[in-house]
């Protein structure tokens, strides 16, 4: 796989996507936030940079809105063969763009993130699962895997754009 295209300099190779979540309906765990709202969860796919171009990683932030509908989960092979058609899941012309850095440590700069306006909706047991079944390791006294996100960051000096509009400022 690999994205192109999009006012993005070049193309990226995606290597892995993960996800940011909360803690249940308590505690949205989007990494970013539009106009202060935050979601229940956000798919990160990260790409690097085919032909060596500064900056090397392209980053697209998907958020996931909880639905009042109720699935069956079943699973990872649910949620994966879900993830696949993550692509086609949302309009791909609405984004917000800027210049940012990683949201783990080293939290490097350097990284061109991709927002997509649009939220995919997952039914809210679904997004409770990550919460409530995902542990910190396999001992038998684990903690549950929750509060999985950077909490959000001061914008400095960092120009967002909306749509296709081409960033014109870098983060310092
Ligand atoms: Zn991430």
């Amino acid at each position: 796989m690999y994205v192109e295209g999009g006012d993005l300099p070049g193309l990226f190779n995606s290597t892995q996507f993960h996800l940011h979540w909360g803690n249940g309906s308590a505690t949205p765990g989007s990494e970013h936030a539009v106009n202060g709202k935050r979601y229940p969860m956000e798919l990160h796919i990260l790409n690097e940079a085919g032909n060596g171009s500064d900056p090397v990683l392209s980053v697209l932030g998907i958020f996931i809105e909880a639905s009042n509908d109720t699935g069956k989960p079943e699973s990872w092979k649910t949620l994966t063969s879900y993830l696949a058609q993550i692509a086609s899941a949302v309009d791909r012309t609405k984004y917000y763009r800027y210049l940012g850095s990683l949201t783990t440590p080293n939290c490097d700069e350097g990284v061109i993130w991709t927002i997509f306006k649009d939220p995919v909706k997952v039914s809210q047991d679904l997004i409770d699962l990550f919460s409530t079944t995902v542990y910190i390791n396999q001992t038998t006294n684990s903690p549950l895997m929750t509060n999985t996100f950077r909490a959000v960051q001061p914008i400095y000096g960092r120009i967002v754009t909306s749509q296709v509009a081409v960033p014109k400022l870098l983060a310092s």
